[in-house]
């Protein structure tokens, strides 16, 4: 049942599954995302530059784990392939946001050969708005490391071992802070 000015009551994220009140948020035609969930992940960008001393060396991470939980079928194969280099990057090297930039504009100027990555059904339980309404600064930050790890661990191994090796035969040493 729709409201009189054809708000819905409710809509479902087709990314990450987020139940969310309907609201006037435009489409984003980037991700595979509802308004809603869209809208959310302007608030989660909102809350990180209010707390950025805390949250941000974490910015990065937050549009990579966003990114490969709401893969645009229809959109560029880079896309999931940034997603999960910045994923791995962070989680797996300890490299912050400088370095994965820095690989994502080295990688687009140095292959264009991508694979086609078929996200999984559901990449992680944890949505961004589970982050966003996680609490204070502590619980948003340990939150968002949990559902990036999440999104990150959902990916299909074979997904994630072609993002390992085409991010170590494109990417320089010094983007990465631990072996
Ligand atoms: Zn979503």
């Amino acid at each position: 049942m729709n409201s009189p000015d054809d708000t819905p009551d409710s809509t479902t994220c087709p990314g990450c599954g987020a139940v969310l009140p309907g609201s006037q948020w435009p489409e984003t035609p980037k991700y595979n995302a509802s308004p809603e969930c869209a809208e959310v992940a302007g608030e989660l960008l909102g809350f990180e530059v209010q707390n950025a001393a805390r949250l941000g060396y974490l910015h990065q991470l937050r549009i990579d784990a966003y990114g490969a939980q709401h893969v645009n079928p229809e959109g560029p194969r880079i896309g999931p392939v940034f997603a999960l280099n910045g994923l791995y990057m962070f989680l797996e090297r300890g490299s912050g946001n400088v370095d994965v930039r820095t690989a994502h504009s080295i990688m687009a100027n140095s292959y264009d050969d991508w694979p086609r990555l078929v996200p999984p059904a559901r990449a992680g339980e944890l949505t961004a708005y589970d982050v966003l309404v996680a609490g204070g600064v502590d619980e948003v930050e340990s939150t968002l490391l949990r559902w990036a790890r999440q999104v990150w661990d959902a990916w299909p191994d074979n997904d994630r071992r072609t993002i390992r090796e085409l991010t170590v035969k494109l990417v320089p040493e010094r983007c990465f802070r631990t072996r």
